[in-house]
């Protein structure tokens, strides 16, 4: 994606991508402070970030705060990725389909 940045050594895709990690406290020190820094500083991240925080905690706390299966992390990977798609290039519009 062309629109995504580069900042303290991670990419948009790359924080997306140990988002669920962070958020289960599997990331390195560093790396979480990377990541950290990087959504602080990144605007994209910084709106979305929320966003993905949300979703992730939601998710959890429906499994019983058990770690995500891999299937529903690349899921969720997939889902988190077309709305990250959607925002960066905002004429994309994307509507999820209706439960
Ligand atoms: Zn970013």
């Amino acid at each position: 994606m062309k629109a995504e940045r580069v900042l303290a050594g991670l990419s948009c895709s790359q924080v997306l991508a140990s988002l669920t990690d962070y958020l289960d406290g599997e990331l390195a020190p560093d790396a979480r402070a990377a990541l950290e820094a990087h959504v602080r500083a990144c605007e994209h991240c910084a709106r979305f970030g929320g966003v993905f925080a949300a979703v992730v905690r939601g998710l959890r706390e429906r499994l019983g705060s058990a770690a995500l299966d891999p299937g529903v992390g690349a899921r969720l990977r997939t889902k988190l990725g077309a709305q990250l798609d959607a925002q960066l290039g905002a004429s994309n519009e994307r509507r999820d389909e209706p439960r």
